[in-house]
């Protein structure tokens, strides 16, 4: 998909140049080319894809015939694991890193130097994007080894020229001492560390001690309030939230900016489509679907048109930061968790960001599925917020209902319950009950 039109030309960064629409559509049909003709001869996994589909690396003349190329999945990862994509000659491989698939084997990808380069460029533009100086402290608080974490976010920062303070992910009293003793100006972590640590923070009367600006997170679906909860207890600036996948270099691929109206993407090193995960067809511009990938100069694992199973969708339009890159909004949920609901489409994270509208409302939820009569039934469970009396709650409700039906476009009974009603987990808490199929 092109990138969005914009007319005025930011002044370039260090790392984040300074595009055209058009610029940026030459760059990204260029690389196209290039990642065909390279993942055909690359690898036998393309050219057997590429062949059944009845493409050769020279019928791509124009940014539309991406459309014509096959989807890649997680799948093919699995089933040629563990390296299917791997397009270059051993002797060219210098690293690799997998994660952890949600079902099966894991997912492992391999990098040449240049694609280690392309990936510390990629992620020093993060940091230059979230308006960090070379005399910023950064405690990195994720994972480091097999994953991609620990890796992208120390890669960036060196070649971005902050100061990298690699302590890992957990051990509380370390993080607190480095934030004190250190000074440490920016915090990268998942939010729910974020969170800990400024509970920490505010239990042992620490913020006086910080120097804490900006903060970078990402990882995890979170809330609003879960975020202006660690921004207050921090004592934050600014907070922002990173994408990014193993498949795709690691986390970097994008950022959001100081005007916090969704995410800015690389479109110079990869092409963002958006599309209806039933159908597999591009959805119209704004609309909600998945996010599927194609590198554009990607060598040791080149992706085309790999389908992330992220649901997201388009911002059009210039961002008030000024920054050209195209944005995408803040990722939504997985394709996997679909709801098809008389006949729409609905994913749980947009019932989320409807509850999240109303301030009397906590963010735990539950989504029930029904069917009677042959006939779609779905109620939406809330709690109130303690400070809000229980007589207020038939009111509530009944808002929450139209908000749903004017956003999402569907009806659903909504039921408030008394805080602490829901189940709770610290591991991924089930929110949709789907009992249609026993009727
Ligand atoms: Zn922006």
């Amino acid at each position: 998909m092109p990138a969005a039109k914009h007319t005025s030309k930011p002044a370039p960064g260090r790392f984040i140049p300074s595009l055209s629409a058009d610029e940026i559509a030459k760059i990204q049909l260029d690389g196209l080319k290039w990642t065909v003709n390279h993942a055909y001869h690359g690898t036998p996994f393309y050219r057997l894809r590429l062949n059944e589909a009845g493409i050769a690396p020279g019928d791509i003349k124009d940014l539309s015939d991406l459309a014509k190329l096959p989807f890649t999945t997680a799948y093919d990862l699995q089933d040629g694991y563990p390296l299917p994509l791997l397009s270059v000659p051993e002797e060219r491989v210098v690293r690799i890193h997998g994660s952890s698939g949600t079902t099966g084997k894991r997912k492992i990808l391999a990098y040449t130097q240049k694609d280690i380069d392309d990936w510390a460029n990629m992620f020093a533009r993060c940091y230059e994007l979230a308006g960090l100086t070379e005399l910023d402290r950064v405690q990195i608080c994720v994972g480091y080894g097999l994953w991609t974490a620990g890796a992208g976010f120390q890669l960036g920062c060196e070649r971005f020229g902050a100061m990298a303070l690699p302590v890992g992910p957990g051990m509380l009293d370390i993080q607190l001492q480095m934030l004190t003793d250190l000074g440490t100006t920016c915090l990268c972590s998942t939010a729910s560390m974020a969170l800990l640590l400024g509970e920490e923070v505010e239990k042992q009367h620490l913020r006086d001690k910080l120097k804490l600006k900006r903060s970078i997170f990402g990882a995890e679906a979170h809330s609003r309030k879960m975020r202006q909860r660690f921004e207050e207890a921090l004592g934050l600036e600014h907070s922002f939230d990173i994408t990014g996948m193993t498949e795709l270099y690691g986390p970097g691929a994008g950022l959001e900016c100081e005007a916090h109206q969704g995410i800015h993407y690389w479109a110079d090193l990869y092409i963002l489509e958006i599309i209806d995960p039933v159908t597999l067809l591009p959805v119209a511009p704004g609309e909600l679907g998945e996010m599927v990938v194609t590198t554009l100069r990607k060598e040791a694992s080149p992706l085309i048109r790999y389908r992330t199973r992220d649901m997201t969708r388009l911002i059009p339009g210039a961002c008030p930061c000024g920054c050209g890159m195209p944005r995408h909004e803040r990722i939504q949920g997985r394709s996997d968790d679909m709801i098809i609901f008389r006949g729409v489409n609905i994913y749980p994270g947009q019932v989320a960001a409807v509850l999240e509208r109303h301030p009397q409302l906590q963010s735990e939820y539950q989504i029930a599925l029904s069917r009677s009569e042959g006939l779609d039934h779905m109620v939406v469970r809330a709690e109130r917020r303690t400070e809000t009396p229980e007589a207020e709650a038939e009111v509530l409700a009944r808002a929450v209902g139209e908000d749903i039906k004017s956003q999402i476009l569907v009806s659903a009974k909504v039921e408030i319950l008394a805080p602490g009603t829901l189940p709770r987990s610290f591991a991924k808490t089930k929110r949709v009950l789907d009992e249609r199929e026993k009727d």
